[in-house]
């Protein structure tokens, strides 16, 4: 007797149609211009004004702030396809993002009307700062700190590192220690959300005291700038602590902690997005090249390759979809962001590997796009937590949920 199913759909109609929007985007406008980019190491200024028309700022920020107001789902099937085209573009948008869920969720009502409506435009970008120099993967071991005045304004000063989008955003979400007597550390941190300069490299006036050094050169991920953050003596008004001072303080790192869990199924989507790309490039070129009389597609070792990449890809790509529905649902998904993001970062570099081995000697020169992804991918088993971060994450999830 047949059972009456539902229809299978991956996809409902707004997420469809939002998608084949920004894929014809990424076709049109990032993939002919991102080489470019990725060689001058320049900010890809045309592209980003087009994704502020688009709407691509304010995807997940709620419509009476002039945001879309889609969920995270929808909003991760966006960022596959950004990162299909460079994950650098990805890049301009994730800590922007992850400075909206903050305030979306922490934040008061009047820090949510006073940043949100431009964020949503993207007259304003976000960055989202716990690196520093000595602390990554530890954040409990953060240095920089704030101290509250006479005045009542916090007085911020310690150096913060690798922060993406550190010179041209217009507002850094930082962590800072504020109580460093806290047992456990992080029971005394807060954070920050400090208003700068859009590319100044020295603020002056309200904003003085942050200095911006010289971008860090990388061997991947150009385009958009990695940077210090010098916190000097930055003043830094009380109605600034995310939440408010009675809500806020001593709350910074379980907050950020929260936006880390959807930045990682960022992250996992952004794994994604650039092993699709290897795939289509190793499609393309496994058809076009020929060795030993036929297209190297037909031979098996390559075709295994391919089977083998499509396969993850999927899996991944699965992965990362079902950790965004359930935060989307409201269930925890610590757990499940946490396998998404490594395997989809790691599956991410698996496949621009197997796509540079496929495209043999080509794939080593810069006239081929898969010499950029295999630059760029690294990145992503770095970012948002390293794999074997993620790895204690998934682990310590696994004995609570199976505690005996
Ligand atoms: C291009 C780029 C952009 C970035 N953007 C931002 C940003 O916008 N904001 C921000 O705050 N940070 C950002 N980061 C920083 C990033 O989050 C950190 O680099 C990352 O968390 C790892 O920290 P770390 O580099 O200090 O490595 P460490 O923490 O020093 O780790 C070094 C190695 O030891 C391993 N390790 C550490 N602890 C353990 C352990 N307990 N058990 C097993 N292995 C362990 C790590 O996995 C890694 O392999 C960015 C980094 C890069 C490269």
């Amino acid at each position: 007797m047949a059972v009456e199913t539902a229809a299978y759909t991956e996809q409902t109609e707004i997420q469809r149609d939002i998608t084949e929007m920004v894929r014809q985007f990424v076709d049109e406008q990032i993939i002919p211009n991102a080489e470019r980019y990725d060689h001058e190491d320049s900010f890809p200024e045309p592209i980003v004004e087009q994704m502020k028309e688009l709407g691509l700022f304010g995807v997940t920020i709620p419509e009476e702030y002039g945001g879309m107001g889609l969920d995270l789902t929808t909003y991760a099937m966006i960022v596959e396809e950004l990162s299909r085209g460079w994950i650098s573009i990805s890049g301009v948008v994730n800590t922007h993002f992850i400075g909206s869920y903050l305030l979306m969720k922490f934040g008061t009502a009047e820090q949510k009307e006073y940043f949100l409506p431009k964020m949503a435009t993207g007259e304003i970008r976000a960055a989202f700062s716990l690196s520093e120099p000595e602390v990554g993967s530890d954040v409990q071991g953060i240095k920089a700190s704030a101290k509250k005045g006479e005045d009542g304004k916090w007085e911020l000063n310690g150096q913060k590192m690798w922060v993406t989008n550190g010179l041209g955003s217009g507002v850094v979400f930082v962590l800072m220690k504020t109580d460093p007597k806290a047992d456990p550390p992080y029971k005394g941190m807060t954070c920050f959300i400090t208003e700068k300069e859009p590319w100044a490299e020295e603020n002056s006036g309200e904003y003085e005291g942050l200095v911006i050094p010289p971008k860090i050169k990388k061997m991947g991920y150009k385009g958009v700038e990695s940077t210090e953050l010098v916190y000097d003596g930055y003043r830094c008004p009380p109605e600034r602590v995310l939440g408010g001072e009675e809500a806020g303080v001593g709350q910074g790192f379980v907050q950020m902690m929260d936006a880390l869990e959807v930045g990682r199924v960022n992250v996992a989507a952004r794994g994604v997005g650039i092993a699709q790309r290897a795939l289509e490039l190793a499609l393309r070129y496994s058809q076009e090249r020929k060795t030993f009389g036929k297209p190297i597609a037909q031979h098996q070792a390559i075709q295994f390759k391919l089977a083998d990449m499509a396969t993850k890809i999927e899996a991944a790509r699965l992965l990362t979809r079902k950790a965004a529905r359930m935060k989307d649902a409201g269930e925890r998904s610590d757990l499940e962001a946490g396998m998404a993001k490594l395997l989809a970062s790691e599956i991410g570099k698996e496949c621009v590997e197997e796509s540079f081995r496929i495209h043999g000697g080509y794939g080593y020169s810069k006239e081929y796009e898969i010499e950029r992804l295999y630059r760029d991918a690294p990145l992503l088993l770095i970012g948002e937590g390293t794999s074997e971060i993620q790895r204690m994450v998934i682990g310590k999830k696994l004995l609570q949920r199976h505690k005996i």
